[in-house]
C-alpha cells in the first residue's frame, strides 16, 4: 500500500454543523465534543466563527487551549470573512493551539457578489488579497474558500484562487455551498483548477459539499478523484439546510472501497459510532435510523432470509462489520419477517437452549405476536416461553 495518498479530514461539525437549526451547542458541550473529535483522529477542527459572538470566540479559544495544545492534537481553525476584525478575532482565538489555521472566505459567484455583498469582481479580488495577506501575518497556515464556488464563472474563480495563492493561502477550498454540483462536474472542476493555477502542486485543494440533492458524499469523493486532498465534513452530516458531507460515510467509503479510493486517513474507525452517539446526545436530534454507517438500523437484519445469511456468514449481507465502526447495538432484529433461525439465536443469547420442537412451538406464538406488535423486545420473547392456559409448558424455562 505504498501508493496510498493521505487525505486531510477537516471537521466542521462545530462551525457549519453548529450553525444549523436544532444544533446549537453550549460552551462545555463544544469542548467535550472537540475532545471526542481529537480522539476520533480528525486532522483539523473548525472550532467556530470567532467573530460571530463573544460566546463563539470563547469556545474557539477554549478548544485551542484545551484540545489544541496536546502533542498530537488536531489543528484548530476559526472561520473569518475578508474583514480585518474577523481575521484579528480568529487569530486571537486560535493563537494558543499548537497548530492553528485561519480560514478566510469570500463569495466568488456573481450572484453572491451582486445580491449579497454588493461589490464588483475587482473589489472582491482586492479584498481577498488584503485579507489573506493579513491572515498570514498571524499564522503560517491560511485556508481560503471561494463561497458558492460551484456556481461561479470558471475564469473568475481561477482568478480569485490565483490571487489567494499569491497572497499566501496554502489550502484552497472550493465549496459547493448550495449542494448544486454533480460528481463528474465537481471532479472536473478540481482537475481544471489544478491544471490552471500556477504552483498548484504546493497547494492542498479541498472539498466542502452540501447535501441538498443527496450528493454531498458522492461529490466529496469525486473531488478527491479530481485531486482534492482535504475533505470538509461533519459528524452525522449535520450542517446548513440538508447538511454537509457526513464524515463517517466518507471514512467508511475509503476504508471499504479502498480499491477505488486508495486514500489514507487518520480516523480511528471504531470511534465513529460513539462520536455519532455523543453528538446526538448533545444536540436536539441523533442520526436517523436508516443513516449509513451510524444509524440504529445500519447493521440491522429483520428478514428471515437476511438473518439466515448473516448468521451463517456475515459477508452475505454486510460489507463492513458493525464492530469496525464501533457499533454496539443489536443487529439481529426480530419482527414478523424473521425466521426460526434468528429466534433460536436470540433465545440462545438470552440463555435459553430449546429443542427443535420447543422452538417450533415458540415460533408459532412469536409470529402471532409479531403480526400484532411493531417492536419485539427481549421481554416479549421471554414471555413467549411461559405457557398459555391449556398449553404445554416449555421445559427449561428457568
Ligand atoms: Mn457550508
Amino acid at each position: 500500500m505504498a501508493t496510498e495518498t493521505p487525505i486531510v479530514i477537516f471537521d466542521t461539525t462545530l462551525r457549519d454543523g453548529e450553525q444549523s437549526p436544532g444544533c446549537t451547542m453550549h460552551h462545555t458541550e463544544k469542548l467535550r465534543f472537540a475532545h471526542q473529535l481529537s480522539g476520533l483522529g480528525v486532522d483539523i477542527i473548525e472550532a467556530g466563527f470567532a467573530i460571530a459572538s463573544h460566546g463563539d470566540f470563547l469556545s474557539v479559544q477554549a478548544i485551542a487551549r484545551e484540545v489544541g495544545a496536546a502533542e498530537h492534537a488536531p489543528r484548530i481553525a476559526s472561520l473569518a470573512r475578508c474583514k480585518r476584525e474577523d481575521i484579528e478575532a480568529a487569530a486571537r482565538a486560535v493563537e494558543s493551539a499548537r497548530k492553528n489555521r485561519i480560514h478566510v472566505f469570500l463569495a466568488s459567484s456573481d450572484l453572491h457578489l451582486e445580491a449579497k455583498l454588493r461589490i464588483t469582481r475587482a473589489q472582491a479580488l482586492e479584498n481577498v488579497d488584503v485579507a489573506v495577506r493579513l491572515a498570514r501575518t498571524f499564522v503560517d497556515d491560511v485556508e481560503f474558500s471561494t463561497e458558492d464556488g460551484t456556481r461561479s464563472d470558471l475564469e473568475f474563480l481561477i482568478q480569485m484562487i490565483t490571487v489567494a495563492v499569491q497572497a499566501g493561502a496554502t489550502t484552497i477550498n472550493i465549496p459547493d455551498t448550495v449542494g448544486y454540483t454533480t460528481p463528474a462536474e465537481y471532479r472536473q472542476l478540481f482537475e481544471t483548477v489544478r491544471r490552471r493555477i500556477p504552483g498548484s502542486d504546493q497547494i492542498v485543494f479541498s472539498t466542502h459539499c452540501h447535501d441538498d440533492l443527496g450528493l454531498a458524499v458522492a461529490n466529496s469523493l469525486a473531488g478527491l478523484e479530481g485531486g482534492a486532498r482535504q475533505v470538509e465534513c461533519t459528524i452525522n452530516g449535520i450542517g446548513e439546510r440538508a447538511g454537509n458531507a457526513a464524515l463517517e460515510e466518507i471514512a467508511a467509503a475509503i476504508a471499504t472501497r479502498h480499491d477505488r479510493y486508495p486514500f489514507k486517513t487518520n480516523i480511528a474507525m471504531h470511534q465513529l459510532y460513539p462520536t455519532s452517539r455523543m453528538l446526538g446526545e448533545i444536540i436536539s436530534f441523533g442520526a436517523p435510523p436508516n443513516k449509513a454507517v451510524v444509524g440504529k438500523n445500519a447493521f440491522a437484519h429483520e428478514s428471515g432470509i437476511h438473518q439466515h445469511g448473516v448468521l451463517s456468514n456475515p459477508l452475505t449481507y454486510e460489507i463492513m462489520t458493525p464492530a469496525s465502526v464501533g457499533f454496539t447495538g443489536q443487529n439481529i432484529v426480530l419482527g414478523k419477517h424473521s425466521g426460526r433461525r434468528a429466534l433460536e439465536y436470540r433465545l440462545n443469547e438470552l440463555g435459553h437452549n430449546l429443542s427443535p420442537q420447543e422452538i417450533e412451538l415458540v415460533y408459532v406464538r412469536f409470529i402471532e405476536l409479531a403480526d400484532r406488535k411493531k417492536n419485539i423486545y427481549d421481554q416479549d420473547i421471554i414471555a413467549l416461553l411461559q405457557p398459555a392456559a391449556g398449553e404445554e409448558l416449555v421445559n427449561n424455562v428457568p
